[in-house]
């Protein structure tokens, strides 16, 4: 049996490219005892992949070059000599930009299709949600009656953040490109406003979005969409640092605001991984799943078919054209059928 697999070729210098991706056929190594042989159904594609495209310091190496690209899958049990997996199991792991994966499985955790879509896993019920459940409560803690204000509002976190907060009575605050992902935002998930980082006026039409000011504002750009928000935080404003896409295919840092305002108005501005709060998970898995059940809690995925398609697609995210969690379909996913 042959897999496919996706691998680094070369780093890019500014801009990602189609061309610092190779193609592979390699066979499917044999399965040794305990291990799990999977089939990848569906991969994540995600912002922070550019970063491990590079080999600049951050708090994660970068994929050597030749190595199969880092990413999170969604995968179904092909044959198991590990006694904790059996064949048709569904998984969520971390098996990258192929077709196959043969591992212990030590980072498997195993899906139940009836809990929800098992897509979600890398979606909603997965990093993403996750990143915004602890980014918007644990490190934002925004309250009933305040001002919260989150760009790329429409994607895979951006989303769930404003939802959340919501759900806890605050005014929200979307800040997204093109005018049908505003639209979506305001009319689809209930955000009281939002506005277009392309408008030449964005700073005053924040304003005008945001009469009481900004209290909590979850930051997912960075660059000139941090600048106009940064302007408006109240006093004892907070400021989860989440992403800074606007910056990740620029070769040095862009200019930020001045710390002096930081100092003047008692801001938090924290920089988070989520990986370092699994301790919410359970939390996390708890909550997000039952307000899915309930229909409080919408999510919207960007489906492409095919891994060969997985380097173009993952360079749509850095210029908006992703609506919605940004997933590859690599194998046709079989829980579909009996989902009905
Ligand atoms: P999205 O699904 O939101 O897709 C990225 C979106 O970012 C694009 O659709 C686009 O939306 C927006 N964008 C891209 N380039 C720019 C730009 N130059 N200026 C303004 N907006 C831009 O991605 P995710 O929800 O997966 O990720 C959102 C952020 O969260 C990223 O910064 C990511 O790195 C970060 N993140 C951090 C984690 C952590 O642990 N700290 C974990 C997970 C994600 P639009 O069309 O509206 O401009």
């Amino acid at each position: 049996m042959t897999n496919q697999q996706i691998v680094l070729k070369s780093r890019p210098v500014t801009h990602a490219s189609e061309d610092n991706f190779a193609l592979r056929t390699v066979p499917v190594p044999p399965l040794g005892d305990g291990e799990v042989l999977r089939r990848t159904l569906y991969l994540s594609l995600d912002p922070y992949m550019r970063g491990r495209m590079g080999s600049a310091a951050s708090y994660a190496a970068g994929v050597p070059l030749d190595h199969v690209m880092i990413g999170g899958t969604v995968s179904q049990v092909i044959e198991s000599t590990n006694p904790a997996f059996a064949p048709g199991d569904f998984v969520t792991g971390y098996d990258g930009w192929q077709e196959y994966h043969v591992s212990k499985g030590h980072d498997l955790r195993r899906l139940d299709p009836a809990v929800a879509p098992i897509s979600t896993a890398i979606g909603v019920l997965g990093m993403p949600g996750m990143t915004a459940y602890v980014g918007l409560f644990d490190l934002g803690q925004p309250k009933a009656g305040e001002t919260v204000v989150v760009s790329a509002a429409s994607g895979a976190v951006g989303a769930i953040v404003g939802q959340l907060a919501k759900l806890t009575g605050c005014r929200v605050v979307g800040i997204a490109g093109a005018q049908e992902k505003c639209d979506y935002v305001v009319q689809e998930l209930g955000f009281d406003a939002c506005v277009s980082h392309y408008s030449d006026t964005l700073r005053d039409d924040l304003a005008a979005a945001c009469p009481k000011g900004v209290d909590v504002y979850f930051e997912n750009v960075g660059g000139k969409v941090f600048e106009a928000v940064f302007g408006l935080m109240n006093v004892h404003g907070r400021i989860p640092v989440c992403g800074t896409i606007s910056e990740y295919n620029a070769p040095t840092p862009t200019s930020g605001p001045t710390l002096r305002a930081l100092l003047t108005n008692r801001i938090m501005i924290r920089g988070f991984i989520v990986g370092e709060h699994a301790a919410r998970q359970a939390d996390f898995l708890r909550d997000c799943a039952q307000w899915i059940r309930e229909g409080t809690l919408k999510y919207r995925e960007d489906v492409v078919d095919g891994l060969a398609q997985a380097p173009s697609a993952l360079l749509r995210l850095f210029d908006g054209r992703n609506f919605g969690k940004l997933l590859v379909r690599v194998s046709p996913d079989p829980s579909q059928a009996t989902r009905g």
